[in-house]
């Protein structure tokens, strides 16, 4: 389901799906077999996925039917209970951060982006102004705000880590200083492990000062592998190549630790499987974990018609990358924050824990 979506017939089902941001986004969290997977549904190929999900009874539990045959149960998580207050200001805690998966709070610091200006810079799959210009968010939460919701989200709905994504600043530190200072104030309010995620900073040295405002784990995003493909997909952020990343995943991961930092790849956007792989073998050698999630169109992107990746393709990077991960010593439940441990948003994890069953 997480490649085609689902069609919602009570789109009120659940808690309030995210909707543009930064990364991957227009999904659902959905609780099957004791999962937390984000699923699409507000993309075109959500509208015509073959999975049905029916309204939920009053336990917040649907059955899912494919061309009209039962084929199992989903539930859907309860709105948490921090999304009723508002800060002193009056601007409502979940416009500062949000629910993710099962028990993540995930804030985009910085809603803004020096990649978003232009149509000819912006990466094509992101959506992080959209949401910012629909209301739903506001451009720049302030260590005070951030570390407000944090504490509320861990006494009211017991959030066990915490992803702080950010647009990229003008600047050499690409959002390392407001991620050190967010996670500093986070930190003295509230004992929440939090992973940071950012462009590579210009000097190693925001490593260390991430790391010592207490970012526990840190995300520097690929995208995409292919150097051909990321100028096209993401012309803006593919003026910093590959290389230069594997350069930045070397000076972090002794600041972190092995498995601690990691990537996003967003497989289906025209990387071949191998190619994949192969970036994936030379991060696992770092100590990086490559979370590779399925590219899921966001509504109003340049993007928003792209077809998501059929099953058979992830299964074809998901199989040996969970084999390589697991042999590589890096494992999701070893991650003390972030989009990695969570795992809603790909079935890598599952793959692992297949493994080690
Ligand atoms: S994997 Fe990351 S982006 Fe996806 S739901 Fe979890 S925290 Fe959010």
């Amino acid at each position: 389901m997480q490649s085609f979506g689902a069609r919602l017939v009570d789109p009120k089902a659940g808690s309030e799906s995210r909707r543009g941001g930064a990364g991957p986004s227009d999904h659902k969290a959905m609780t099957i077999d004791g999962m937390t997977v984000m699923v699409p549904v507000h993309t075109a190929p959500a509208f015509e996925s073959p999975y049905l999900v029916e309204k939920p009874d009053a336990f917040g539990r649907s059955r899912i039917s494919r061309e009209g045959r039962h084929v199992g149960h989903v539930s859907f998580p309860l709105r948490p209970h921090f999304y009723d207050l508002t800060t002193a200001d009056g601007i409502p805690y979940s416009q500062i951060a949000v629910l993710h998966g099962r028990d993540v709070l995930a804030t985009t610091v910085l809603q803004t982006c020096i990649r978003y200006q232009s149509r000819t810079k912006t990466c094509q799959f992101c959506a992080i102004g959209q949401s910012l210009a629909a209301g739903r968010t506001v451009a720049h939460k302030t260590p005070a705000q951030l570390a407000e919701v944090a504490k509320a989200a861990v006494d009211l709905d017991g959030v066990k880590h915490m992803v702080m994504t950010t647009g990229t600043p003008r600047g050499g530190d690409r959002g390392a200083a407001v991620l050190a200072d967010s996670a500093r104030a986070v930190k003295a309010a509230v004992d929440l492990p939090i992973q940071a995620q950012c462009e590579p900073p210009d000097d190693n040295v925001w490593y260390h000062r991430m790391r010592s405002a207490g970012v526990d784990a840190l995300g520097m995003h690929l995208e995409v592998v292919t150097p051909e493909l990321r100028q096209r997909i993401m012309p803006g952020k593919a003026q910093v190549p590959v290389e230069s990343y594997l350069s930045a995943f070397r000076a972090a991961v002794p600041v972190f630790g092995r498995g601690q930092v990691s990537t996003y790849i967003l497989a289906g956007l025209g990387d071949a499987a191998e190619a994949i792989l192969s970036v994936c073998e030379t991060l696992v050698a770092i100590g990086v974990y490559p979370f590779v999630v399925p590219f899921v169109p966001i509504s109003g992107t340049p993007l928003e018609s792209h077809p998501t990746p059929s099953p058979a393709f992830m299964h074809s990077i998901l199989g040996p990358l969970s084999k390589m991960v697991v042999a590589g010593g890096l494992k999701a439940t070893d991650i003390k924050a972030g989009c990695g441990k969570c795992g809603a948003c790909s079935a890598l994890s599952s793959y692992e824990k297949v493994l080690a069953s």
